[in-house]
């Protein structure tokens, strides 16, 4: 009999795991809670638009290595739809003013010196000041980095960092902040083309299903795990209470679940704590023609608003303070300003609010140095999900990596 790898959560780190085991010759069977796979990145049919949509508007950049190595093997890198440049569109609600920042492909900045691709105000020295997140130390926020005020800093570095890190970006990881720097601004334009799914479930996670089946691997839906049966530092059997899966010597674990789950399975296993809430709005509408695919709004409760053919939606992120508002209320309000950023006249369309309340683990300094790597205290039981130590904050990139990263040690 082959050995087999479990792997625990069929979110998207569980289902890299599972793609680069399966893609080795390993027998794989991935156990997921829900009935659908996904986890924090799924779509679902919506009643109040009559839409599929997805749980959240998930932003890749073209530079997400990992990501787009997993779309490739997937097969479905013609999902991820962007334009052809780094260019992002802006409007500043207060001001009234729009722009469009348009990255250079190269790695050499030359964007920076030029007054009609920057940022508006700014002068090539204001980017200098970004540079101490490069180097800044895990235990400091970018609050006590950098100097969070200033053209740069308000309509770029706080657009990206609070995307990206999913916090007040002074409170946030300057480590975790510096990162998302080295690997976005720092790598040139060619590896900051936003890209977004055309569907997450039907781009990201069916194809993956799909590949998974062909390889031999199985998919059991709606089979919790409930607890690990652990014994002279192994796991010797997986409890999933109506069943139970016994481990042969060659056998190993990935588990693969969110941060609030993992201790439940792994007793005493350090996780982030805190976390912070990301709300989405949907509204049916056709956008008009000449509507970017993405645009950043500054100074209003709305920060980005894509628009899909069917739908514009928008992503709020650090949303905790939106949390105890009525939905009705933050639909209008969110559509007040779609409507004014569109230059659409028309009342409230069809809509959806989508909270997700623990989107991300709070990525400040302190929450971060919670984050475990992917060896446990139990030699065939390792770790994934974007909360474990990868680097990077909470985002599609981390959880892939964090896949890869466990399943290469499982292989060994
Ligand atoms: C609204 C929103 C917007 C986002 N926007 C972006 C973005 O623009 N760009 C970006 O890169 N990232 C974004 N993210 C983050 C991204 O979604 C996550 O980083 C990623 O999906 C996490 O994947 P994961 O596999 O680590 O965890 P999860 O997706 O949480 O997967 C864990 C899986 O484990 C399953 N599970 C739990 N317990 C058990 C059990 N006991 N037994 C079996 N299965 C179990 C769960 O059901 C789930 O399917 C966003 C997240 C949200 C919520």
């Amino acid at each position: 009999m082959p050995r087999t790898v479990n792997v625990i959560g069929a979110g998207l780190s569980g289902l890299a795991a599972a793609i680069r085991l399966a893609g080795r010759g390993e027998r794989v069977v991935v156990h997921e809670a829900m009935q659908q796979a996904g986890g924090r990145a799924r779509s679902y049919y919506d009643a109040n638009t009559d839409l599929v949509i997805d749980n959240g508007n998930h932003l890749l950049l073209s530079g997400n290595r990992a990501a787009m190595d997993y779309a490739r093997t997937i097969g479905s890198q013609a999902g991820l739809v962007g334009p052809a440049k780094a260019d992002f569109p802006f409007i500043d609600l207060a001001s009234g003013k729009r722009w469009t920042l348009r990255m250079n492909d190269g790695r050499v900045p030359w964007w920076i010196f030029d007054d009609k691709a920057r940022v508006p105000g700014s002068t090539f020295m204001d980017y200098v000041r970004l540079a101490p997140l490069v180097w800044a130390g895990k235990d400091k926020t970018v609050g006590e980095v950098i100097d969070c005020s200033g053209p740069v800093y308000d309509r770029l570095g706080l657009p990206l960092l609070v995307a990206a890190l999913n916090i007040a970006p002074p409170q946030g990881s300057a480590a975790l902040a510096g990162a998302i720097v080295r690997e976005t601004l720092l790598a040139g334009g060619r590896a900051c083309r936003p890209l977004i799914a055309r569907g997450l479930t039907e781009v990201l996670i069916d194809p993956a299903l799909r590949l998974l089946e062909k390889s031999g691997a199985e998919i059991r839906f709606g089979h919790q795990l409930r607890g690990i049966e652990m014994g002279d530092g192994r796991a010797h059997a997986l409890d999933f209470g109506a069943d139970r899966i016994a481990l042969d010597a060659g056998d190993a674990v990935i588990v693969a679940v969110p941060p609030w789950i993992a201790p439940s399975l792994l007793p005493g296993v350090s996780v982030p704590t805190a976390y912070r809430a990301i709300v989405n709005a949907h509204f049916r509408i056709v956008p008009p023609a000449d509507f970017p695919p993405m645009i950043g709004v500054l100074n209003g409760t709305v920060e980005w608003i894509f628009a899909f053919p069917d739908r514009l939606s928008v992503t709020i992120s650090d949303a905790d303070g939106l949390l105890e508002q009525s939905r009705e209320e933050l639909a209008a309000l969110i559509w007040k300003e779609v409507a004014h950023v569109a230059g659409i006249t028309a009342d409230l369309p069809p809509w959806q609010v989508v909270r997700e309340r623990r989107a991300t683990f709070a990525a400040t300094p302190a929450e971060n140095a919670k984050r475990p790597g992917p060896r446990t205290a139990f030699s065939n039981v390792y770790l994934a999900g974007d909360w474990t130590d990868t680097g990077l904050p909470a985002t599609i990139e981390g959880a892939i990596r964090s896949g890869n990263t466990a399943a290469g040690l499982a292989l060994r």
